[in-house]
């Protein structure tokens, strides 16, 4: 086969694929100066949150804050304990420890990358104050379970659905399950900003005004400050740019979904474990995941035949330096150690074609 190029992810395809519109809406920003907040990122807000079948939608500056500002929101306090998944994006336990807390890692499943519910509970000490599962790569975390430990034991949850953006579990949006859901729209994510940005959603009044009077500097009237804050907000560029993506979004994961499906029909009889939706769930793949037992030499190939494949992430949480000082042996987190050494993310786009895939799994032994 000749050989082709194919990105990791095509942010351009998708601008030329809207080029019109993202154009006048970054006009319309400039005409009207509306930099910071104001009218775009009003509009955002109340078509995420429709969109999401939410209450409250409170935009701030990157994914990243918003985990730290639902934290900070759900009063987690110097002592705290709260349970992340070994194998996920540091943001998700690097704002533990800024909001105060402790960091307790819980091993992932070798099939779905998610959090390994069974292994829970013996995580729980009478400090823990939350659980932060991740619907990693796309595919939603076990929520009956979650849901349930965290009733039985008087904790909250914090969904990061950071790669998850309209993926469902039993029929519910992700984020709308727990006591609040965290959102980045960084470029590459589902729904991708020009920059960065992010949002929080909940259905819990006090909840969403303390999260959107910590993301403006504790006050939500200019001036009058009822505690200290950070800054962290929407500017309106990303605000109307994302109101130009948003109707675009079921769209464009059903075409994840159709290039998922072109992989499964590639891939199958190929020396790779393919990746395992469980019944009940809507995958929207921000990421297509297969694991193979020679995962280097497969890397190497793909990206000497212009298969820009990656590795998302290549060293589990417990064992990145940062956290040398937890002291986390293999034993530990087996299957996130295990999942490292054979994980490889193969493109996938929704511009992405049926040929591209045929190429890619040609590479595939
Ligand atoms: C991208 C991501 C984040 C952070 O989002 P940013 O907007 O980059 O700060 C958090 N958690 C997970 C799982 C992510 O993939």
């Amino acid at each position: 086969m000749t050989k082709k190029i194919i990105p990791f992810v095509d942010l351009y395809g998708q601008y030329i694929s809207i080029k019109e519109e993202i154009d006048a809406a970054i006009q319309n920003v400039i005409n009207s100066s509306a930099f910071i907040r104001g009218s775009f990122v009003e509009n955002f807000e109340n078509e995420f949150s429709k969109l999401l079948g939410i209450k409250h939608t409170i935009s701030c500056g990157n994914g990243t804050d918003s985990l730290y500002i639902a934290m900070r929101a759900l009063g987690v306090i110097p002592g705290d304990e709260v349970i992340v998944p070994a194998h996920s994006w540091i943001s998700t336990s690097e704002t533990v420890t800024q909001a105060g807390g402790k960091v307790v890692f819980c091993d992932t499943n070798a099939d779905t990358f998610t959090i390994n519910t069974k292994l829970i509970e013996a995580k729980i000490s009478a400090n823990t104050v939350g659980i932060i599962p991740v619907h990693l790569y796309g595919q939603p975390a076990d929520m009956d379970e979650i849901m349930a430990i965290a009733k039985k034991h008087n904790l909250w949850v914090l969904e990061d659905c950071a790669q998850a953006h309209l993926a469902t579990y039993k029929g519910q949006k992700v984020g709308s399950i727990g006591d609040a859901g965290s959102f980045s729209f960084y470029p590459g994510k589902n729904l991708g900003a020009m920059g960065d940005a992010g949002a929080i959603i909940t259905n819990d009044d006090n909840l969403a005004t303390r999260m959107a009077m910590y993301c403006r500097h504790g006050g939500l009237t200019k001036g009058e400050h009822q505690i200290e804050g950070i800054n962290s907000r929407m500017d309106g560029l990303q605000a109307a740019i994302l109101s130009v993506k948003l109707p675009h979004l079921e769209g464009w994961n059903k075409k994840r979904i159709v290039v998922a499906d072109y992989y499964e029909k590639y891939l199958v009889n190929k020396q790779l474990a393919l990746p395992f939706t469980k019944d009940g769930r809507t995958h929207v793949w921000h990421l297509y995941v297969v694991k193979s037992k020679t995962r280097d030499s497969l890397l190497k190939k793909l990206r000497r035949n212009g298969v820009m494949a990656s590795i998302n992430y290549p060293i589990a949480l417990p064992f990145l330096p940062a956290y040398s000082y937890l002291n986390s042996t293999k034993e530990d987190f087996l299957e996130s150690y295990k999942n490292q050494l054979e994980i490889i993310s193969l493109p996938i786009y929704p511009e992405l074609l049926e040929e591209d895939v045929i190429y890619i799994a040609s590479l595939v032994d």
